[in-house]
């Protein structure tokens, strides 16, 4: 991965001093074992703070809306920056999704495509080690050797220590782009089958609906997953309209219910199931079972994949004669 990060350093620093890009979004090293931070570099000697390794998990499009929003204090608005994003699958596919919805201008926008190995997830690795803090982790091939506060190391292979959507995940390369670093990977298989959403596909209605009130009791309405979420990008979120009130702000479960009914249909051919609404969760709410079904739907139901093709107009916004529809007339 070293040879990648030099890639991306030099890439970055190119396109600034060449005026191809104001800003360049990727990571830089945190002060913490296991993570990177996202990073903006607007100047090319600044560029050598860009990392590529494998705690590069956040999908940077969340970033892409805000540095093209309009001042609606200015009456003249500055022209939108160029900007330039490091682009796993996930974030490349979430800035497709963007573009479409047109919250990003296309022509304003370089993505360069970088080859993701799977991201690794520092709170499993903490959930695995115990209460004993990580102090470092180092990888050797597949090996990653971590060390806690006692001085005690454990190796784990790579695998476990995967984020769960990148243990599923089919779509590590974005499927466009303007620029490629590296050999990006072919879409393929998953590391592992996803038994517990195969399992909730084959419960019935009734049972679904069960385990969803279940799951959502857990929920106190933090609001953690809309945040992290690159697609929740609206300025007025409809749960916090107040004319009409679409649903109270805490307490009820009814509330936390048309909350997560609300926001996961907003989420239907838009979610590209990278995961961040999920690690945000202070309560561990398994969020993805239920998204992953919309995934699963719009693929099934349309033949639509989120974030593959800018010019597509995603299944919920355009009526087709020819679509299914019996999930509307004849409920089962
Ligand atoms: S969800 Fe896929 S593209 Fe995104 S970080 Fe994980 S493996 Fe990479
Ligand atoms: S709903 Fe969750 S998994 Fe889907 S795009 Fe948003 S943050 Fe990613
Ligand atoms: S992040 Fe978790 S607790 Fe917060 S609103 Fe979302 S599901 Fe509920």
């Amino acid at each position: 991965m070293k040879d990648i990060q030099e890639q991306i350093i030099k890439t970055a620093a190119q396109l600034l001093t060449e005026a191809k890009a104001d800003i360049v979004i990727g990571f830089s090293d945190s002060s913490l074992p296991m993570r990177a931070t996202p990073c903006f570099i607007t100047n090319a000697d600044d560029a050598q703070q860009l990392v590529w390794n494998s705690y590069c998990l956040n999908n940077l499009a969340i970033y892409l809306p805000e540095c093209f929003a309009l001042d609606p204090h200015v009456k003249e608005q500055k022209p939108p920056p160029k900007v330039a994003v490091i682009a796993k699958g996930c974030d490349g596919r979430s800035a497709v999704g963007l573009i479409k919805e047109l919250q990003v201008p296309r022509e304003n926008l370089v993505i360069i495509a970088v080859p993701c190995p799977g991201m690794l997830d520092a709170t499993i690795a903490q959930r695995l080690i115990g209460t004993s803090e990580i102090v470092s982790a180092e990888e050797s091939g597949d090996t990653v050797i971590i060390k806690d506060q006692t001085g005690k190391e454990t190796k784990f292979d790579r695998k476990e220590l995967l984020a769960e959507a990148c243990r599923f995940c089919t779509h590590r390369a974005a499927p466009v782009s303007d620029m490629t670093i590296g050999e990006l990977p072919k879409g393929g298989e998953a590391l592992a089958p996803d038994e517990r959403f195969e399992e909730f596909s084959k419960k019935s209605t009734e049972e679904r609906w069960d385990q969803f009130c279940r799951e959502l009791s857990k929920c106190i309405l933090c609001n953690a997953c809309r945040s992290a979420c690159p697609n929740c990008y609206c300025k007025v979120c409809f749960a916090d309209q107040t004319r009409p009130n679409w649903t109270g702000t805490g307490g009820p479960l009814r509330d936390v219910i048309s909350f997560h009914l609300g926001r996961m249909f907003h989420q239907a051919g838009r979610c590209v199931d990278c995961g961040a609404c999920v690690r945000a969760c202070p309560m561990g709410v398994d969020l993805r079972t239920f998204t992953y079904k919309l995934v699963k739907d719009a693929k099934e139901l349309f033949d639509y994949t989120a974030g593959f093709d800018i010019e597509r107009v995603p299944p919920l916004i355009e009526f087709n004669v020819d679509d299914s529809d019996n999930f509307i007339t004849e409920p089962e």
